[in-house]
């Protein structure tokens, strides 16, 4: 069957680039898209860069009509209110973003972030009009006590509890092993996980789901990597951190499909 799902590479900026830096690298990589005549049928390019930046990179992506969607890193579960800190997913949409990162593993790492706020923030971003990008993965720890699949399965089944078939959303699995460690899952172990997810979709939600969303393989991609990644029949794109700050290697990330035979 033919993958008709459009390969999505988003880059997680993490805590790096203020909107000044953020104004000069989007510009960048659009040039160098542009340079390179990236093909917007053939791979979607998203960034997350921190809330700060948003503004300067929704003037500048509508104003020259960049074909680089973004999103939000986190939104809050709530809509408004006195929730100091809190960033509304209604903001995020108002700023023209297309998806918001949930339950990224130094989310659920340094602010607890648990299973069940995940699912509500999943409810939150639908309710905006906003693509869940829902991030699973199992530690170091989790894969020698349960095996790969078990806990990022856990961590899906919780998170779309009540989610509705009609939802767009997608999946990022992502070892915490592999995050920043420079040592990425081979293209097996990943392929192995994502499948097990899309298992876990049909069975959730059904074939339709399961075959049209997308499910990411995030930890350590690089351009030397991802063709790998990209030849598997469950793997629709990347999440990627570190290589995502830096322009020229996020674009021939971004560019994959012309390294993949
Ligand atoms: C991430 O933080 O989501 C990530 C995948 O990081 P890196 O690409 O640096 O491993």
């Amino acid at each position: 069957m033919v993958n008709a799902r459009l390969p999505l590479i988003a880059g997680n900026w993490k805590m790096n680039l203020d909107h000044m830096q953020a104004i000069a690298t989007v510009q960048k990589l659009a040039w160098t898209l542009d340079e390179a005549k990236h093909d917007a049928g053939a791979s979607e390019v998203a960034i997350f860069p921190p809330f700060t930046d948003l503004r300067s990179v929704q003037t500048l992506v509508d104003a020259d009509k960049y074909p680089i969607a973004y999103g939000g890193q986190d939104l809050s579960v709530h809509d408004a209110g006195a929730y100091t800190g809190e960033i509304s997913g209604a903001f995020l949409a108002r700023l023209g973003c297309r998806y918001a990162l949930i339950g990224h593993s130094e989310r659920r790492q340094y602010h607890g972030e648990t299973d069940e706020t995940c699912q509500k923030k999943v409810e939150a971003a639908l309710r905006h009009s906003l693509i869940p990008v829902l991030c699973v993965g199992e530690t170091a720890a989790d894969l020698e006590e349960f095996g790969a699949s078990a806990v990022p399965i856990g961590q899906l089944k919780a998170a779309l509890d009540g989610v509705s078939p009609d939802a767009d959303i997608v999946v990022a699995y992502e070892p915490v092993w592999a995050i920043g460690s420079g040592q990425a899952a081979t293209e097996e172990q990943a392929e192995q996980v994502c499948a097990a997810l899309r298992a876990t979709l049909a069975e959730m939600l059904g074939e339709d789901f399961a075959g049209r969303t997308r499910i990411l393989y995030g930890g350590s991609v690089k351009s030397s990597n991802i063709a790998s990644f990209m030849r598997q029949p469950n793997i629709d794109g990347a999440l990627v951190g570190g290589a995502s700050l830096d322009v020229a290697e996020f674009a021939s990330i971004v560019r994959f499909y012309k390294h993949v035979i």
